[in-house]
């Protein structure tokens, strides 16, 4: 691709895949609850077909699982829906299982489901229904509410969106999950943005359209158990944040700004002082404070710097963000045949 098919993206109807929809699961050892899952959505599938003669084709992507994820994906069948199975060759993060979905759905239009059946059909029916009811091109959900979450990860969640929308003009909607739709316009644009970090709460606001937000009621995982860690979520913190906002280096140069003044008037007080007073320095424990306070500072914002820098680093290298090691496709049997 030149850079200049990067910067101007248009959409003539006869470049986008054929009319369907594809749902991407992502699956990280999720073996126990794929079948339960796979139940579920063949019946939504089926659904859709029926009321409302949308193809639909159900994408597993097994994010390197260890315990037989891909195994349990490919015995699932075709039923009422194409199946479409991607095993990476190791555990690549939610957000590369996401990609490789949206690089690898067959039809236009393209959910994100997780594979623990936290994710209502119910909710996806509506989803769909704005999409092509009402021609919304993201729809979005947010959770209706996060009473039954720890108060410490309600706060850092806040901060994070606080941080994040802090003076941007696209701002990504607090709360909002992967848990969306996007119509073929929408997903083909997302397909088409270059960088490696990726985001897709961030981005799929960022691409625009007609948007629209939906509140929904998780439903309980039944099997296995979640698999963010606080690290997980502080490195996709950063990375959110570093690929949305430049609030942080724009912190660090206020705050220095700040310090330096201040010691500068605290300076000019010294020198009076002395002129006045005449008197010497004693006091080593303020400067050993002011020193100590002023280096903590530094090495904070040299590692905002480095962030960045990390991050250039990383798009710079331009590795792929996933290796495909496995991919299969069933198809449904009275399905039109896709690309
Ligand atoms: N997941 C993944 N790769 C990972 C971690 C998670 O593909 O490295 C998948 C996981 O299988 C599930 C979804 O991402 O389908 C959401 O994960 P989880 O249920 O652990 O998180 P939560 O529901 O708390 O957001
Ligand atoms: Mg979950």
């Amino acid at each position: 691709m030149s850079n200049s098919d990067r910067r101007v993206i248009a959409f003539p109807g006869s470049e986008l895949p054929p009319f369907g929809l594809t749902i991407v699961v992502p699956a990280y050892n999720e073996a126990e609850a794929l079948p339960h899952t796979h139940a579920k959505l063949t019946a939504f599938a089926r659904k859709l077909k029926d009321e409302r003669g949308l193809p639909v084709e159900i994408l597993y992507v097994d994010d390197g699982s260890r315990d037989g994820t891909r195994a349990v994906a490919e015995t699932l069948r075709p039923d009422g829906a194409d199946v479409q199975v991607i095993g990476f060759s190791r555990n690549f993060g939610k957000e590369a299982a996401l990609l490789a979905g949206l690089d690898h759905a067959r039809y236009g239009a393209v959910i994100f489901m997780d594979a623990d059946g936290q994710h209502p059909t119910a909710v996806a029916e509506t989803l769909v229904s704005r999409w092509l009811d009402d021609g919304y091109d993201v729809v979005f959900t947010y959770k209706a509410h996060r009473r039954d979450e720890p108060r410490l990860r309600t706060l850092f969640v806040n901060a994070f969106y606080g941080l994040v929308n802090a003076g941007v003009r696209h701002k990504i909607p607090a709360d909002a999950g992967d848990f969306r739709l996007l119509s073929p316009r929408a997903a083909a644009a997302l397909r088409r943005l270059p960088e490696r970090g990726r985001f897709f709460k961030g981005l799929s606001s960022w691409v625009g359209f007609r948007q629209i937000g939906i509140p929904y009621e998780p439903d309980a995982r039944e099997q296995g158990e979640a698999k963010w860690s606080f690290w997980g979520l502080l490195a996709f913190s950063i990375e959110g944040l570093t690929s949305f906002s430049i609030v942080p280096l724009r912190i660090a140069s206020l705050l220095g700004a700040l310090l330096a003044a201040l010691a500068f008037c605290y300076g000019l007080f010294i020198v009076a002082e002395t002129i006045i007073h005449g008197r010497g320095v004693p006091g080593y424990p303020s400067v050993f404070v002011a020193v100590t306070f002023i280096g903590g500072v530094q090495l904070l914002m040299i590692g905002v710097l480095g962030e960045y820098i990390g991050k250039i680093l990383s798009e710079l290298k331009g590795r792929p963000v996933y290796l495909v090691a496995e991919h299969s496709l069933k198809r449904a049997a009275d399905q039109p045949a896709a690309t």
